[in-house]
């Protein structure tokens, strides 16, 4: 934590150089002593502490000065920091100025030019206002702060897209922060786009990209060589587990992410049936642990890269990203999941991000504290998402088609959630309507039975509607059976006996898909069991079919 600040104003260099003196000689080892030499150039300082997380405990500030009074400047700082202590010096003359500032900005105390000898005169006032101020001061937190609007898709996805790659930040509403909402409205330009990023190191980031937010924050976005064995397309727990065995067996590996590693399994609250977890882990843990151990072994780990075409150009194989680079290799296993599916309903679109959600959405929890919320899906992912909101929201409400939880949802769940008193059952309904304005309010529900439509009010709906998997990129170069799911090696549609296409003697490798060289593991593949310990077998098995192919390139 940074020393909290004593600044002190005047015009005068020379008491100005007196007054840092006198200062530094008892505060300095507590406190930072900041000067300035004018009431803009203060005000300007002031800005900069607010922006850095900065507290200032106190301003010592002339009376007299040309651009602004000081009792005009303490006025404009005591937006920006209102838990200060101010302190107006004075000439004898001035008294009444300063008698009146005590009512008008809260002044604390005047002290009379000059203040000779300190011992006396500065120091016993300034040691009760500063031992007051660290009794009732909120420190500042001077790691990473979001500054947003509560009902903003923005705001969202910023928080979502830290929350996901645990980077620690405080989140600011600045509809309840004043002294924030002025400091923004006087950046350069006018006021700055939302959420803004404030940093550690007194610099932003106005309505940032994931990419842009991820390169300032140093997590790394680019892969450092021209060149490697694999790329691993997908950072879920397959990714992950391919990225783990192939940097421990010494292949040169990049892993690109288009989020967050972890996946699907990252946004899970607990994941209970993950073998050597007795009391279960959340899927943020199982990421964390991966992810250190992928990169311990050696692999790069790339956040914030989106993939959007993969091409063969014999004997390499080259990704595209999102910004144009590519990545060269020998070898591509994509291990890219799914995604949760959409939800098709009247006046859905603009209330996304808007208390409508796909997914956990957990970084929201905290948002909807004491409120109503509502769960559309049955199965396990929604029984976990229920039962996690069930510890912040006044009420859960599940909204189902079916006619009860089981069988789509394990029976451990339907048991807690049963006994799980905040959290209510609706069965054989659909949603068929969203309402509205600039946040969700209402969601109509139809009964499947009688056709009746019946409105539930709620601030929030977090959608588990059934995933489809991530394969746009490869459509017209690999094989996918009709819902989109990557066919690879036994599985390949064949004629006269070969893989549409094929053009090796050999058959292709388990986890190989029809282009030689690329391989699919996890929930993307055709067939695979959508469990986490399934897609870290299906990750750390392709290795096996890797490690031939590689032996003939
Ligand atoms: C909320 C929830 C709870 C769950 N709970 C459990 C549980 O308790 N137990 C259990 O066994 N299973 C659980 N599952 C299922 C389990 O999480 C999945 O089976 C598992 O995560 C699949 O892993 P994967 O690596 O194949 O794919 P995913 O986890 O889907 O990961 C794929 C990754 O690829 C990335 N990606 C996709 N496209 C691109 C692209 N173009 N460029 C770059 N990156 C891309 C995605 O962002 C994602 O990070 C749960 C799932 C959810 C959603």
């Amino acid at each position: 934590m940074a020393r909290p600040v004593i600044m002190s104003v005047d015009d005068d260099p020379q008491v100005l150089g007196a007054i840092e003196r006198d200062l530094r000689q008892r505060y300095k080892s507590g406190y930072r002593i900041v000067k300035a030499g004018s009431a803009l150039e203060a005000l300007d300082a002031a800005r900069q502490l607010k922006q850095r997380g900065t507290a200032v405990a106190l301003f010592l500030v002339d009376q007299r000065m040309p651009e602004m009074t000081g009792t005009q400047l303490l006025a404009e700082v005591r937006k920006l920091h209102p838990e200060s202590r101010k302190v107006l010096l004075t000439a004898y003359a001035d008294t009444d100025a300063a008698i009146a500032s005590i009512n008008e900005i809260g002044l604390d105390h005047y002290l009379m030019k000059p203040w000779d000898p300190p011992d006396q005169k500065l120091y016993p006032v300034l040691d009760d206002l500063l031992s007051e101020w660290k009794s009732r001061a909120h420190l500042p937190y001077d790691g990473i702060r979001i500054v947003g609007a509560r009902l903003s898709a923005q705001s969202h996805a910023v928080r979502e897209f830290l929350s996901h790659n645990q980077v620690p930040y405080q989140w600011i509403d600045v509809d309840q922060d004043s002294a924030m909402r002025e400091l923004i409205a006087a950046f350069p330009g006018g006021a700055a786009r939302l959420p803004v990023v404030f940093l550690p190191d007194g610099t932003y980031l106005s309505a940032p990209s994931s990419l842009a937010l991820a390169e300032k924050i140093g997590l790394q976005t680019q892969a450092t060589n021209p060149f490697y064995d694999v790329v691993v397309v997908g950072g879920g727990p397959a990714g992950l587990a391919n990225a783990v065995y192939a940097a421990s067996e010494g292949m040169r590996i990049v892993l690109v992410e288009q989020n967050a590693p972890g996946g699907q399994a990252g946004t899970s609250s607990r994941i209970e049936n993950y073998l050597g977890f007795p009391n279960g882990i959340t899927g943020a843990d199982l990421a964390q642990r991966a992810s250190a151990q992928a990169r311990r072994f050696g692999a790069e780990l790339l956040t914030a890269q989106e993939v959007v075409g993969i091409r063969r150009d014999d004997p390499y194989r080259i990704v595209t990203l999102a910004s144009g680079k590519e990545i060269s290799s020998y070898a591509v296993i994509l291990t890219t999941g799914m995604a949760v599916r959409t939800l098709e309903v009247p006046g859905i679109e603009p209330l996304l991000g808007l208390g409508v959600y796909y997914g956990a959405a957990l970084s929201e929890a905290v948002m909807y504290g004491g409120r109503e919320v509502c769960i559309i899906g049955g199965a396990n992912s929604a029984g976990q998402g229920a039962l996690f909101f069930s510890r912040y929201a006044r009420r859960v409400t599940i909204v189902v088609r079916a006619a009860g939880l089981s069988p789509a949802m394990s029976h451990y769940l339907v048991e807690r959630i049963n006994a799980t008193e905040n959290i209510d059952i609706l069965t054989r309904v659909e949603v068929a309507s969203v309402n509205g304005r600039g946040h969700l309010e209402q969601i109509v529900l139809r009964n499947l039975d009688t056709g009746e439509d019946c409105t539930l009010n709620t601030e929030a709906m977090f959608i588990y509607i059934g995933t489809a998997p991530h394969t746009e990129m490869v459509a017209g170069l690999l094989e996918r059976n009709d819902k989109g799911f990557i066919l690879t090696g036994p599985d390949l549609p064949r004629l006269n006996g070969k893989p549409r296409g094929w053009t090796l003697e050999r058959d292709p490798f388990l986890f190989e898909t029809n282009v030689p060289g690329i391989f699919a593991a996890g929930d993307v593949r055709a067939g695979a069991n959508r469990r986490v310990a399934a897609a870290v077998g299906e990750g750390s098995a392709a290795i096996y079919s890797i490690h031939k192919y590689l032996e003939t390139v």
